[in-house]
């Protein structure tokens, strides 16, 4: 349920107008937005305030409000907060379609300024998946966005047979400045008539229903480097949507998002994979073949006597740096298998080697406590 516009303003229902004015003074000041930056409540209440104000420092419309409530007052409302945009540019809020705007193109505010004036076409955001090897190698993509633009069949403009607007001279808008406690505010709203172009044509353009740029749906190819990561952002400048009355287009920002890959991870141009090897193998020393992101596989020693989760290097065989020099490095960790189910023969080997570890007495060997405190001494 809305608020009451007069709890809102914390005053009686027959408060004077003076009372009025000094509550919303107290109050705007109190929430005004360039006090509160960020303070998302601070911004709801102010706006409350205002709209609060609005209509009770107006006797007309307080008139209405007192008998018919919020929309009673709204049906004299043409140009309040909701309708136009209320001081908007001295609170440096415009409405939300130049805030995303502004996200975009450079800063916020000013686009309201001059709806006539070319504007930049707006930025467009793509979000391409690639695989953890077209990552490593680089990778064309084509993609398919809708965009806007210009339209062809009235260069642009709109329409055909163009005029000033009777109703704004070309402004595109019409001001009011009203004087408040606040000194003067300007209320600017969108003339009606032209839409904001400041024109009028004889016939509007069919195609593009006057706006002068039409949707489209366009193949684009992205070439990608080698070396791009998840969240790596790539601006390709001026393919965006079309600006507006002549202005330059947007851009396209390529967002990239790579695969997780079954055999690799990543971290940074670093990989990092894991390798199986058996108990003899490890304890004798051997050979293996490990898959590299280059496709061809690499030959990795494994000395006699590895130790399980040990980690080799092979040196510069990760992802290549995305500037071009140099790469990242692969690294294996070996793990050693112990069999689950032995053959005849292997138990029998096996059993054999037991034999002959048992007789062997450790003598030299620490004794696990001595280790531990080793491990100890050289991790501090
Ligand atoms: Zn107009
Ligand atoms: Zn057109």
């Amino acid at each position: 349920m809305a608020k009451d516009f007069y709890d809102i303003l914390g005053v009686s229902r027959d408060a004077k107008q003076d009372e009025i004015k000094k509550a919303y003074k107290k109050l705007a000041k109190k929430h005004h937005p360039d006090l509160n930056k960020g303070a998302k409540a601070s911004e709801e209440k102010f706006k409350e305030v205002n709209k609060a104000f609005e209509t009770l420092n107006n006797s007309e419309k307080r008139q209405a409000y007192d008998r018919f409530g919020e929309q009673g007052a709204n049906g004299f409302n043409n140009s309040g907060f909701g309708g136009g945009s209320f001081n908007a540019e001295d609170f440096g809020f415009g409405n939300m379609n130049d805030i995303f705007e502004g996200l975009f193109s450079g800063g916020f505010g000013g686009s309201r300024q001059n709806r006539n004036a070319p504007r930049k076409g707006e930025d467009l955001k793509v979000e391409i998946k690639v695989t953890f090897r077209e990552a490593a190698h680089g990778v064309k993509k084509n993609i398919t966005i809708r965009k806007k633009e210009s339209c062809k069949n009235c260069g642009s403009a709109g329409g055909f047979g163009k005029k000033t607007c009777r109703s704004c001279n070309g402004a595109g808008e019409i001001k009011r400045v009203q004087r408040t406690i606040l000194g003067n505010m300007v209320n600017v709203t969108t003339c009606s008539d032209c839409g904001g172009s400041g024109n009028s044509f004889e016939k509007i353009c069919s195609d593009c229903k006057g706006e002068g740029r039409k949707t489209t749906t366009k193949n684009i190819t992205v070439d990608l480097p080698a070396g791009v990561d998840t969240g790596n952002m790539l601006k390709l400048r001026g393919e965006g949507n079309a600006g507006h009355k002549g202005g330059p287009s947007g851009d396209i920002y390529v967002v990239v998002d790579v695969e997780k890959d079954k055999v690799f991870e990543r971290d940074g141009n670093d990989i990092y994979m894991a390798s199986t090897i058996t108990f003899s193998q490890a304890a004798l020393g051997t050979t293996i073949d490990v898959p590299t992101i280059a496709g061809k596989t690499a030959e990795l020693k494994i000395p006699q006597g590895t130790q399980t989760h040990t980690l080799f290097r092979l040196k510069k065989r990760g992802f290549p740096n995305l500037n071009g020099f140099g790469s990242g490095d692969q690294f294996v960790r070996v793990i050693i298998n112990t069999p689950k189910s032995l053959s005849k023969k292997e138990r029998e080997l096996l059993e054999e080697l037991s034999n002959i570890e048992s007789h062997e007495a450790p003598k030299t060997e620490k004794t696990f406590f001595d280790k531990f405190k080793d491990n100890v001494k050289e991790a501090f």
